[in-house]
């Protein structure tokens, strides 16, 4: 990026961009969990579920394309080995060994609590010192509030049935 547009940034940009390549890990793990669910479930309201979680899916995909977006344009170098998803990664991937769509549910509701925590606190990390990180991680953290709300509402569709 820009010398100038380097410059206004008020915190250590290496401790940034290190951030940013964490979250990209969850990213890439969540959308691989997302993915495969979606692929193995079974149960009741097996079709609504799979829906939620292929969407989902995209999302994160998405979300992971933004931050490789802004780790560029700040200079940095975006995780190029899929090996560090599981090193530098915050969150846990909950492995989908059980197909149950209440299961799946659970894991990915998990998921995104993590989700949450992260943007939250990277949004406190860049609050007065990058405007432009701040507006992307205030978008991802809004799809991730939306995660988990659309998550709970099957979890209480199932649990009413
Ligand atoms: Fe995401
Ligand atoms: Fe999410
Ligand atoms: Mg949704």
């Amino acid at each position: 990026m820009g010398t100038k547009g380097r410059e206004i940034i008020g915190i250590d940009v290496d401790k940034l961009v290190e951030e940013l390549n964490k979250a990209l890990a969850d990213e890439w793990l969540a959308y691989y969990q997302y993915w495969i669910g979606a692929k193995v479930a079974v149960g009741q309201m097996r079709n609504a579920v799979v829906a939620e979680l292929e969407e989902h899916a995209s999302e994160e995909l998405e979300h992971a394309g933004m931050l490789v977006e802004r780790i560029l344009q700040l200079g940095g170098t975006p995780l190029l080995n899929p090996e560090d998803w599981f090193k530098v990664g915050n969150c846990d991937y909950e492995i989908p060994s059980n197909p149950r769509v209440k299961k799946l549910l659970e894991q990915n509701i998990k998921g995104e609590q993590c989700a949450i925590e992260v943007y939250n606190r990277l949004l406190n990390l860049v609050k007065d010192a990058d405007p432009i990180t701040y507006k992307m991680v205030l978008e991802i953290l809004e799809d991730e509030i939306e995660h988990e709300e659309d998550l709970e509402a099957l979890m209480g569709d199932l649990e009413t049935l």
